[in-house]
């Protein structure tokens, strides 16, 4: 049987993790540090934690090691920091444009309850810190309670809805916000702004209107002025679109669109503009090409915390995916032919500077929560190799989230959110999955006692 985290679980976990927030400091011996600055592994290494905060980071021998701390030894295993996935969806579970949970579960307690087993999920797989880029005010609401420790979850920058051009005829959806002009659209920007967003998520697509250059500077602009990014969704492919972000000024684009614009030199005309790109390539890898993943396969984690109705809905929604997929090798997609493209226009788009971040699109397409090991894995195999896929989770997406003052890398001053992983992930990406533990802001989590808590 399997119901919501009980109230008298909640106070223990909130307990738990008051003592851990204790000065006590947290020293982890022993591990190979990959720290996410992307030179070579560094063996048999200290790392001390005080409060949130890393204090000290070198090799066995040369930290002194505080009186009274809790040590976790970590011999044997390699230690990162904390894997950041810039593109996801929290409210859904991983059956946008795939499927659908029965109406019963369109309620805000159901959806809620599906939160906060994502972010439970996010945590387990070694996500902590996610960018949610379009949902409702729950996220926020969500984002709040776990920074105030009321449930286990990853760091939260969320955009709250997505904003959209006003377009006759077009059906309402709950997570779109819609503004017609300029004047307009500044006034969205600041409405959600006043709600406590964390960032803008602009959407431009064929479906609908396309905005004016005026009308997406001015929500850039807008945000800017509040001190927020902006990042746009475009359709692939549409060079018009990705031109139409660049001439804003916005701060990044979500989807592939730009690795394959005709012309190459927006991609140097990205990079110095500082702009980011969540290609999604790995995900799409395992979304649509027959290896290990194909066709999204539901992990153990997911298994266990979602309710057997809502798993139900996951399985056919991960047959309608394997159908579409059928479908388009019937029409003549050549697997090999574009997978020969993305790593030569990843490679095209690195070269030109461009900074690659790392998303799933986590909650559409049986892309589930907390199995972003699986992307990753992907991003190896169209055009990454295993260090520039880690680089794309950690140090380049906190730079892509204006974060890189305190996530992203191991270093004395910054948060201490790190894994623990059982063998090397430069080997193979998927050992990101192999998780001893997950460490938030020096908060140590077991991934199997995060499991077995949920009740
Ligand atoms: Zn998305």
């Amino acid at each position: 049987m399997k119901s919501r985290m009980t109230w008298f679980g909640m106070m223990i976990f909130s307990a738990i993790q008051l003592l851990s927030q204790q000065k006590t400091p947290l020293v982890i011996t022993g591990a190979t540090l990959i720290d996410g600055k992307g030179g070579p592994p560094l063996p048999q290494t200290v790392v001390v934690v005080e409060g949130q905060r890393i204090m000290a980071v070198d090799r066995q021998g040369k930290v002194k090691i505080p009186a009274g701390a809790k040590i976790v030894d970590a011999t044997g295993k390699y230690l990162l920091p904390g894997l950041i996935d810039t593109h996801v969806h929290l409210e859904d579970i991983g059956l946008s444009d795939v499927g659908e949970l029965p109406a019963a579960w369109d309620s805000t307690d159901k959806i809620k309850q599906l939160i906060l087993i994502n972010a439970r999920l996010d945590l387990i797989g070694g996500i902590t810190t996610i960018r949610d880029l379009g949902s409702t005010e729950l996220v926020l609401q969500v984002r709040d309670e776990i920074d105030a420790g009321k449930y286990p979850g990853p760091r939260i920058m969320a955009a709250g809805m997505q904003l959209v051009k006003k377009t006759a005829g077009a059906t309402k959806m709950k997570m779109f916000l819609d503004y017609d002009g300029p004047d307009d659209a500044r006034a969205k920007v600041r409405k959600l702004f006043a709600e406590r967003v964390d960032l803008i998520k602009i959407r431009l697509t064929h479906q609908r209107a396309i905005p004016s250059i005026e009308e997406v500077r001015a929500i850039v602009d807008e945000a800017h002025k509040l001190g927020l990014r902006a990042t746009v969704h475009t359709d692939v492919p549409a060079d018009d679109l990705v031109r139409l972000s660049i001439d804003a000024g916005a701060d990044g684009i979500e989807h592939n669109a730009p690795l394959r614009a005709k012309d190459e030199a927006w991609l140097g005309e990205m990079a110095r503009k500082g702009m980011t790109l969540m290609a999604g390539s790995g995900e799409f890898y395992i979304q649509r090409f027959r290896d290990a993943s194909f066709g999204g396969s539901i992990g153990p984690a997911a298994i266990r915390l979602f309710p057997d109705e809502v798993l139900s809905a996951l399985r056919k929604g991960a047959d309608t995916l394997r159908d579409q997929t059928a479908q388009m090798e019937a029409s003549g997609w050549d697997a090999e032919q574009v997978r020969t493209r993305f790593v030569r226009e990843t490679d095209r788009a690195r070269k030109a500077g461009v900074l690659l971040i790392f998303g799933t699109d986590a909650g559409a397409y049986l892309a589930i929560h907390g199995e972003e090991y699986k992307a990753l894995y992907g991003e190896t195999k169209m055009g990454s190799n295993a260090m520039e896929a880690i680089l794309m989770a950690t140090r380049d997406a906190a730079k892509a989230l204006g974060k890189e003052k305190d996530l992203g890398t191991i270093e004395a001053g910054k948060l201490a959110d790190l894994i623990i992983v059982e063998a090397n992930p430069l080997d193979d990406v998927r050992s990101l999955h192999k998780l001893y533990r997950v460490i938030k802001g020096g908060v140590v989590y077991d991934p199997a006692e995060l499991l077995r808590s949920y009740r």
